[in-house]
């Protein structure tokens, strides 16, 4: 008997799409407040329209599949050469591939719990299986819990630094114990979407690290959170060595990073000072989120990212109804037991003086 199609194993992601944003008109609705997806609530740096503008009429032709003057920049600003860089259609992509090139049926891969889904979502394509540890009581990674789990099947290790959806970021020590620690027959994947916002404010440098480590390892980057190119989908790899820079470009669909994706990408890495006010505005904001919800009763946990993750006093779901009767969307988390928390994407402080506004009378109407 033929096996019946689509694959079991691809009938069974258990892990959803993304929410559908319907755009009938062609843009997003402006009479919404989305903070619901991380994005950056702050527009590109004004250098990326003109670079959008200069190659649009090259729209004819095929990209550079390589990603040349990316690359070079990526390279100058990290010292890791073009021969271990790989690029995707955000780094989504190579967070899929990343499992791809490491799993088999069988196999299994840690992760923390709550995460970051889609390398997780990789490792079901891939026909392995998922072994998912608890954060710890503050939504940092448990990585004694974490190296604990790890068994001969493993082959597959998950760092979100900083985790997405708690904000938790990932100490040096336990940084470096997750380098040493993780067997050289397994892939450690650091996933650092967020990686501007918490090296602004001091974090272990996650390069600098793996510099002690003898096996594989694959960090990805995105252009999506601190640069502001959500819309236009660029992520990056850095990898250990050229194997497995050649396994992720394996993977990579022809053509994957188009052409007006990549001179966007380029402009907004070149202008540092867009990236700076992007970084203090954002991190200012969430101080003062963290600050006037935790006098509302709320509890926020410690974020080294551009959202924030508040435990809340009533069930969690309730606020984010009452929320998004005010078009403010929020993300509701079932995490930690009990109320849950919410996860709000931070913005300038207009946008915040609307959400807590929005908060204070949630709370009192549920009280
Ligand atoms: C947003 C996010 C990504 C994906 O970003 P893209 O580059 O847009 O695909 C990856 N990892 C984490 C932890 C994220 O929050």
């Amino acid at each position: 008997m033929p096996k019946p199609l689509p694959l079991r194993r691809i009938r069974d992601i258990s892990f959803p799409p993304p929410p559908v944003l319907a755009e009938p008109d062609g843009l997003p609705d402006r009479t919404s407040l989305r903070l619901n997806l991380n994005e950056s609530r702050l527009p590109a740096s004004p250098r990326v329209a003109e670079a959008v503008a200069r190659v649009v009429g090259d729209a004819n032709t095929y990209p550079d599949h390589g990603c040349t003057a990316l690359g070079a920049l990526i390279t100058r600003r990290t010292g890791v050469g073009a021969d271990r860089l790989s690029f995707g259609n955000g780094s989504a992509e190579l967070l899929v591939a990343a499992a791809m090139i490491a799993m088999e049926p069988g196999d299994e891969a840690v992760f923390p719990s709550p995460t970051f889904p889609t390398c997780a979502k990789g490792v079901q394509i891939a026909g392995g299986s998922i072994v998912n540890v608890p954060v710890t009581a503050d939504g940092s990674h448990d990585m004694d819990a974490m190296l604990v789990a790890v068994t001969e099947k493993t082959r597959l290790f998950y760092i979100c630094a900083p985790n997405n959806p708690t904000g938790g970021v990932v100490p040096a020590d336990d940084l470096d114990r997750a380098i040493a620690d993780v067997p050289t027959t397994c892939l450690l994947v650091i996933d650092e979407a967020y990686a501007e916002f918490a090296a602004h404010e001091g974090s272990a440098d996650v390069l600098t690290a793996l510099q002690s480590r003898s096996g594989p390892w694959v960090v990805t980057r995105s252009f999506s959170k601190a640069y502001a190119l959500s819309g236009l989908r660029v992520g990056y790899a850095l990898c250990s060595d050229t194997d497995i820079q050649h396994g992720l470009w394996q993977l990579r669909p022809n053509f994957n990073v188009n052409r007006v994706a990549q001179a966007a990408a380029v402009a907004a890495m070149s202008d540092t000072a867009h990236l700076d006010y992007i970084l203090e505005t954002t991190i200012r904001e969430r101080q003062r989120l963290a600050g006037a919800l935790t006098e509302l009763g709320c509890r926020p946990f410690p974020s080294g990212a551009n959202f924030l993750t508040i435990e809340m006093p009533v069930p969690s779901a309730d606020v984010a109804d009452a929320l998004a009767a005010e078009r403010i969307h929020v993300q509701s988390l079932p995490w930690p037991a009990g109320n849950g928390s919410l996860r709000i994407t931070i913005g300038p402080a207009e946008e915040m003086d609307a959400v807590i506004a929005a908060v204070r009378r949630a709370l009192e109407a549920a009280r």
